[in-house]
């Protein structure tokens, strides 16, 4: 049973992966399992290149991001389960109960955060009920967002990036993820607010 999946390793999953990772040392997660589905289809960053993206060196390929994401959280959080090559097509149940389902397995969670991009071809079984139009974006583009607040779609259930409903920029879905990470280690530290910094100190 994991306390939760991250379905999507892109710029909102990976970030968010990153900021639960760092908080591994502190005594609300240390008994926590997180993973995250690293399927690299499909992401808005296959043909990107950034020099607008805050502490990315300009001209940073979008390709190399999705490799060097998925490496560096190994090196630096190997606790964190990555689940690569897996499309996640159904999710069943209620928090705190899911089972995730992907085209090879299935996984029993206690929450889930969604961080698939807001392409129409959305197509998880279990979830369409939450889409709706994508509000920030041009109407003749067709992009879709679930139905959120703040990120939470139902008990258990998180939305982030351009699926949440925000504008496709990196530092945007980047900072999207990392804020629901923070909810989330706030919900384990009993509600009382939390985030997660490293110092040289
Ligand atoms: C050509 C191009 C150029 C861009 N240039 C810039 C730029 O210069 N500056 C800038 O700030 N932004 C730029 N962007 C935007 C930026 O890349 C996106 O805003 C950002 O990647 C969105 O992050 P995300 O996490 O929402 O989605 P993505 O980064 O697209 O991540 C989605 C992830 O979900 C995975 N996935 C999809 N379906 C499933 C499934 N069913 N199961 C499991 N995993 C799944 C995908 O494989 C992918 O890894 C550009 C985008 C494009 C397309």
């Amino acid at each position: 049973m994991f306390d939760t999946l991250i379905i999507g390793g892109g710029v909102s999953g990976m970030s968010c992966a990153l900021v639960l990772g760092s908080a591994k040392n502190k005594v609300f997660v240390t008994d926590k399992k997180i993973g995250i589905f690293t399927h690299q289809k499909n992401s808005s960053l296959q043909e990107a290149v950034f020099y607008n993206a805050y502490g990315i060196t300009p001209g940073k390929l979008g390709s190399e991001l999705l490799f060097e994401s998925t490496q560096d959280l190994a090196q630096t959080y190997p606790h964190i389960v990555q689940i690569p090559n897996e499309k996640v097509i159904k999710v069943e149940g209620a928090f705190p109960d899911f089972t995730v389902t992907t085209n090879k397995n299935s996984y029993k969670t206690k929450s889930i955060v969604i961080g698939i991009g807001s392409a129409n071809t959305f197509d998880i079984e279990g979830l369409m009920q939450y889409i709706e139009p994508h509000k920030k974006a041009l109407p003749e583009k067709q992009r879709i967002q679930l139905k959120n607040n703040d990120h939470k779609v139902a008990e258990g259930i998180y939305v982030i990036g351009t699926l949440a409903g925000w504008r496709s920029q990196l530092a945007i879905a980047a900072g999207s993820g990392a804020a629901v990470a923070t909810d989330i280690l706030t919900l384990w530290n009993n509600g009382v607010q939390t985030h997660s910094h490293d110092s040289i100190r």
